[in-house]
Order: structure tokens, then C-alpha cells, then sequence
């Protein structure tokens, strides 16, 4: 009886002899064109989806609530998460509030900030973290290579290209996203050295990227580079684009303390007593940045510093630890792919912390002396050669290390 029944397309009606391929199910069929026709609409729906993620966050966290966030990736660097919190939350707000504004309303500026620390800090890691819980466009720019090309106008745009791209090609997204600047003070002028007479590279730069933080309208090669000449140009307005800057500064902290010195002569704010010695650049100041050789305009665009402090060896460990996302806890993922339970015990943990501040390696330097324990382990593991429990105690982190080559790590 249902051989002889005509089989047809459940979805349009075509009967066999007008499809190419009619697919069987359950209780119907699906013919080749209805297939194909399926998958576009999919496809639009995912691409609806994925352009209204990219937007201005849909809704706005609180500066508590992104501080938390922040707080399940970043140990320590209270003080940087919490203004960078306040920043963001105001620069969104600033959006929101700016479609809502009448004449007469106060004009809320824009506050770009820039993060003064050193390297392994964590200056990428937060930048990263804000993109993350806000779901924006993001992408990381490195200043040194804008110095290094030259063509500095072209290089700008270069940057924005990334952020386009990051937002899918959706230019009001790109519009609303945050831009990661790494590096700054490399593009510093070097006027302070008595054998540079005079830096322009550094100053072309810093003027190039004057032009993309203050608003404009920048006309971006969409591929990026200069490899397709005859691409079209996009207009990508920057006034709502949040810039992060990061930079170590190396030697900011004899400018602030002679800067808190002069200070001390003169009628003082701060009694050289209550001066911290050991993280002078928790300070930081506009000034401190001009003397470094930043030019007044990018400082002016520049509104909110912050700094982040030198990891000690108690916030190395619980690096390893603690973050949602920290380095034991992956390797533990890893093995627990494997059905192994991996565990740690602290005092070899207590060595990574050990080796990662005599090697001056700071955070980034925990996941190479990881590797290097690890290694031997993660080579063997997916053989099944393993128990079912692997510890690594302090004995079986010192053999590895010490038979490894991450000595030459060490920074001299
Ligand atoms: P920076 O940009 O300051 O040079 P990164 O943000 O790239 O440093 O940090 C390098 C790595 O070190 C990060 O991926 C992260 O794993 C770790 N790290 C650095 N600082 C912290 C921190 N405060 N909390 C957690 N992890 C950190």
C-alpha cells in the first residue's frame, strides 16, 4: 500500500521525477532545492545574530558588576579595575545617553585611557576581558609597528581595518568597539637623550595616531595593508570608538620620583614619608607621561591613566590558581579529556612561583616553566600510559625543570 502511495517534497510538493535528490525522514521528505533553500534562510538568521552581538552591549553592566567580571580573570590590579570599569561604563553610557540628548544637554566627552605598566602585567588581559563581557568589537594594535613601517597614515588606518574586521564588516559595530594600543611608549619622543637630537619617527606617530583617537572620519582599506591598491575605501567614523593604551614605561618611575622630590621642596602634597617607594608608579600623572616624551595632544586624548603594579610572588601563585581561566586549571581540563585527574601540589606550585621571579619571568614567564614540567606528561598521557591520577609533586616539577632548558630563559 505505501510503495504504491506517490512520494513528494513535504515542503513544496514536488513530486520525484521534479527533484534531483528527495531526502526521507520520519514522516516526510525534503527534496534537494528546499534543502538549499533552508540554508540561506539559516544563514541570514546567523548572520542577524551575530551583528546584533557585535553591537553596543544590549545590556549595560554596572562599574560593580564589570569590576566582578574583571575580578574572575585579573589578580590584584585593583585600582586599574576599577577605573577602567568606570571608564567603559561611562564611554557606553556616553552612547546611550548621545542618541537621547537634546540641544542644550551637556556634551559628555569621551574617556580613552591609558594603562602604565609593566610588561606581564596583565595590560592586554584586562583590555581583552572588558571586550569580552561587552561582546564589542575588539582588536589589539602594536604602536612599534606603526614606527617601524613609516607610512604612518596608512598604518592608522591599518588598525581600523582590524577593528572592522573583528566586527564583521559591520561598520556601526566597528563604530561602537575598542581598541586595544599596545606599546605606546615605544613611539615616545626621545628628547630626554642627550645623543638623539631629534626623534621625528616618533612624534610622525604619535601625530598619525592623534588623527584616529580624536573624532574623525578615517577612510580604512578594508583588506588592511597596501597589497590591494584598488580596494574600496570605508569611512569609519572614531568618536565612539573606545582606545585603550598600554605601556610599560620603562624608567617613568625616576621622572615621578624626581617629579614628588621637586614636589617635597616646594609646598608638598605629599610628605616624602608617605611616598611608597616601591611602586612609584602608582602616581603617574599626565606631566610624567609628557616628560617621558608622549606629545601634549595624544595626553590630551588620554584622559583616564591608570597603572598597574609589579606581580610579587604571592599574586605569581595565585595566578596559577585562581582566574576562571588559569594556567592549572587548563592543564587539568586537558587531562580531564584523557579521563585523568591531574592535581597539583602546592609546594610545586610554590617552585613555578619560585623560578618565575628568579628567572624574571613575571606571569608570562608561568606558562613556559609549566610547559616544560608538563611536557613529559602531556607526551605520554594520550598513549594511555597513565594512571587514572597524575600529581605533580615537588620532586617530579624539580626533575623535569632541571632536565629541561628553561634555565635559559633566565632573564639576566
Ligand atoms: P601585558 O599586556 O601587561 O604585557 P598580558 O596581559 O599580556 O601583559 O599578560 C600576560 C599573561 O600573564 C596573561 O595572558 C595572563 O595569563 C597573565 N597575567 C598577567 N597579569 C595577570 C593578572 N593580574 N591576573 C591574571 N593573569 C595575569
Amino acid at each position: 500500500m505505501k510503495q504504491k502511495q506517490e512520494i513528494v517534497c513535504s515542503f513544496c510538493g514536488r513530486d520525484k521525477s521534479q527533484a534531483n535528490v528527495l531526502i526521507a525522514g520520519i514522516n516526510g521528505h525534503i527534496c534537494d532545492q528546499c534543502v538549499t533553500q533552508a540554508q540561506s534562510i539559516i544563514g541570514d538568521e546567523q548572520d542577524q545574530k551575530l551583528k546584533s552581538n557585535i553591537g553596543t552591549p544590549l545590556t549595560l553592566p554596572k562599574p560593580a558588576e564589570i569590576k566582578k567580571f574583571l575580578d574572575e580573570y585579573i589578580i590584584g590590579q585593583e585600582q586599574a579595575k576599577k577605573v577602567i570599569s568606570v571608564a567603559v561604563y561611562n564611554h557606553y553610557k556616553r552612547l546611550i545617553h548621545k542618541s537621547k540628548i537634546g540641544k542644550d544637554d551637556v556634551e559628555l566627552e569621551k574617556s580613552n585611557i591609558v594603562m602604565v605598566g609593566e610588561t606581564g602585567t596583565g595590560k592586554t588581559l584586562l583590555a581583552r576581558t572588558i571586550a569580552k563581557l561587552l561582546k564589542v568589537p575588539f582588536c589589539i594594535a602594536d604602536a612599534t609597528v606603526l614606527t617601524e613601517a613609516g607610512y604612518v597614515g596608512e598604518d592608522v588606518e591599518h588598525v581600523l581595518a582590524r577593528l572592522l574586521q573583528s566586527a564583521d564588516y559591520d561598520v556601526a559595530a566597528a563604530e561602537r568597539g575598542i581598541v586595544f594600543i599596545d606599546e605606546i611608549d615605544k613611539i615616545a619622543r626621545k628628547s630626554d637623550n642627550p645623543s638623539i637630537t631629534r626623534d621625528v619617527s616618533g612624534e610622525g606617530v604619535q601625530q598619525g595616531l592623534l588623527k584616529m583617537l580624536e573624532s574623525s572620519v578615517v577612510n580604512v582599506p578594508p583588506q588592511g595593508g597596501r597589497k590591494h591598491p584598488e580596494q574600496k575605501l570605508i569611512p569609519i567614523n572614531t568618536q565612539n570608538i573606545l582606545f585603550i593604551c598600554g605601556g610599560a614605561f620603562d624608567g617613568i618611575d625616576k621622572i615621578i620620583n624626581r617629579r614628588l622630590q621637586a614636589n617635597a621642596i616646594g609646598y608638598s602634597q605629599k610628605s616624602e614619608t608617605q611616598i611608597d617607594h616601591d611602586n612609584l608608579v602608582q602616581y603617574v600623572s599626565p606631566v610624567d607621561l609628557k616628560t617621558f616624551g608622549l606629545i601634549p595632544e595624544l595626553i590630551g586624548r588620554l584622559p583616564v591613566i591608570t597603572h598597574l603594579a609589579a606581580l610579587d610572588a604571592s599574586a605569581l601563585r595565585r595566578i596559577l590558581t585562581e582566574p576562571k581561566n588559569a594556567l592549572t586549571r587548563q592543564y587539568q581540563k586537558l587531562f580531564e579529556m584523557e579521563n585523568i585527574k591531574l592535581t597539583f601540589d602546592d609546594d610545586a606550585l610554590d617552585l613555578i612561583v619560585t623560578k618565575a621571579v628568579e628567572f624574571k619571568l613575571g606571569a608570562r614567564g608561568l606558562r613556559s616553566i609549566c610547559e616544560a614540567i608538563m611536557l613529559d606528561a602531556m607526551f605520554e598521557v594520550p598513549s594511555g600510559k597513565s594512571a587514572k591520577d597524575f600529581t605533580i609533586t615537588l620532586a617530579y616539577a624539580n626533575e623535569k625543570l632541571n632536565s629541561s632548558t628553561i634555565k635559559q630563559l633566565k632573564v639576566a
